[in-house]
């Protein structure tokens, strides 16, 4: 598997997976979550209401899995990240949002996943401590031969250069 960086609109990518940054309702939202349900078109909601009425909200932490609708990928996997309050309890629910993602795009399947930075948005989780997090956490999958490519997307500058900096300090498995 290999880890890729890019800075831009996940929306656009051709994956089989882009990771929504949802909130436990599922019904959309700001940020990346309105991105991806303005992208997709209402296919996305639609299935995300289908979810609700079987399972109930999404908690944080956890994942679910719709079509991606109108935009390039194959599927939206749709993970709920922690509100930051400063509590290092956080930590682990971030970690899960990456970890149950993966899982659940391996077990459709999925080879190709593109994460957005769950959480630094309105939710405020620092973005040092977040992308710390997300880079430990997937390379933890990095031998597993069932998983081709994670794809780290920042949309912000601020987020790029932190990304660039740990995996840099990785050396020469990460490319980007
Ligand atoms: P959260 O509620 O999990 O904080 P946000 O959507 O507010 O979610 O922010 C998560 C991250 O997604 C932020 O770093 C934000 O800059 C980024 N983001 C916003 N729009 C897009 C997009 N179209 N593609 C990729 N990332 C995006």
């Amino acid at each position: 598997m290999t880890i890729e960086l890019i800075q831009g609109d996940i929306t656009v990518l051709h994956v089989d997976a882009i990771v929504n940054a949802a909130n436990s309702s599922l019904m959309g939202g700001g940020g990346v979550d309105g991105a991806i349900h303005r992208a997709g078109g209402k296919a996305i909601l639609e299935e995300c209401m289908q979810i609700r009425n079987r399972q109930g909200k999404c908690r944080t932490g956890e994942a679910v899995i719709t079509t991606a609708g109108n935009m390039p990928s194959k599927n939206v996997i749709h993970t709920v990240g922690p509100i930051w309050n400063g509590h290092t309890k956080q930590d682990q629910k971030l970690e899960n949002c990456y970890i149950n993602s993966i899982q659940l795009a391996l077990k459709h399947g999925l080879r190709t996943i593109a994460f957005p930075n769950i959480s630094t948005g309105v939710y405020r989780f620092p973005k040092k401590r977040a992308a710390q997090i997300a880079i430990n956490t997937v390379k933890h999958f990095e031998d597993r031969e069932d998983l081709d490519q994670v794809i780290f997307v920042c949309f912000d500058q601020e987020n790029f250069e932190i990304y660039q900096g740990i995996l840099s300090s990785y050396g020469d498995q990460t490319t980007f």
